[in-house]
C-alpha cells in the first residue's frame, strides 16, 4: 500500500486544483501525519490522485522540500523528512529564545499604527479559531502570522528571514497535531500584542519569552 493511499479526497468542485491547493493539501497530509514520516512520495502517482498535470505536482514538491517536509532521492522521487528529535527540537527552541524576545522589544519601539493594527487584529483570529472545530489547523496558520508579524514590527528583514528559513511552526506542529494547547496559545499571543501596542518593550520581550518557553514545555511533556 502507498502511504498516498490516505490521502482524503480534495473537493473543489469540477475544476482542477492549481499548484497552490496541491501544495496546501500535501502539506495538511504530512502536518497530520496522514502521509507519515519517511513515506516515498511518486509524482506521477500524485499527479493522478489529485487529478492535474505534472507541473503543479512538481512546484508543490520543490516547495515542501524547501519547507523541510520532504527530500528528493536521487533518480527515485521524494520521501518525507524524519520528525524532529528531542535534541533538534530543543535547539530550534534556543534559537527562538535568542531571536524573539528581543525582536519583540524592537517592535515595541518601531512597530507602526498600521503594525499594532495588525497584531490586534490577528490575536481576534486567534480567538476566533479557539471555538471552531478545525481550531489547530486555523491555530496553526494564526500563530505562523503573528510571530512574522512581530519580527516585520521590528523591522529587521534579515532576521525575520533567517527564522522564517527554519519553518520551525510547521516542523513543532508536525510533532504535536493536537488541539490541546489552543487557548493557553491564544492568551499568551494576546499579552505579546498588548504589550508591544502599548509601546512597552521589557513587557513585551518578557511576554515573548515566557510565551516560547511554555510552547517548549508543553511541547515537551506532550513528547514524554
Ligand atoms: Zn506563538
Amino acid at each position: 500500500m502507498s502511504a498516498l493511499d490516505q490521502l482524503p479526497s480534495f473537493d473543489v468542485g469540477s475544476r482542477r486544483m492549481l499548484a497552490d491547493e496541491v501544495y496546501l493539501a500535501l502539506q495538511q497530509a504530512i502536518l497530520e501525519g496522514t502521509v507519515p514520516p519517511d513515506a516515498r512520495i511518486n509524482g506521477g502517482e500524485l499527479a493522478r490522485r489529485f487529478d492535474v498535470s505534472p507541473t503543479p505536482v512538481r512546484e508543490a514538491l520543490a516547495r515542501l522540500e524547501s519547507d523541510g517536509l520532504v527530500e528528493k532521492l536521487p533518480l527515485r522521487g521524494y520521501r518525507t523528512t524524519d520528525l524532529l528529535d528531542k535534541s533538534q527540537l530543543g535547539e530550534l527552541f534556543e534559537l527562538r529564545l535568542l531571536l524573539e524576545p528581543g525582536s519583540a522589544a524592537r517592535a515595541a519601539e518601531r512597530r507602526t499604527e498600521e503594525e499594532a493594527d495588525s497584531l490586534a487584529q490577528e490575536v481576534e483570529e486567534g480567538r476566533a479559531a479557539m471555538s471552531d472545530d478545525d481550531a489547530y489547523r486555523l491555530l496553526s496558520r494564526h500563530d505562523v502570522r503573528l510571530h512574522d508579524l512581530v519580527f516585520r514590527a521590528a523591522q529587521n528583514e534579515t532576521v525575520r528571514q533567517a527564522y522564517a528559513r527554519t519553518h520551525c511552526h510547521l516542523h513543532t506542529f508536525r510533532l504535536a497535531y493536537t488541539g490541546s494547547y489552543v487557548d493557553a496559545t491564544v492568551a499568551e499571543h494576546a499579552d505579546i500584542a498588548e504589550a508591544i501596542i502599548a509601546g512597552d518593550a521589557e513587557r513585551s520581550a518578557a511576554a515573548m519569552r515566557t510565551h516560547i518557553e511554555n510552547s517548549r514545555d508543553r511541547l515537551m511533556s506532550h513528547l514524554g
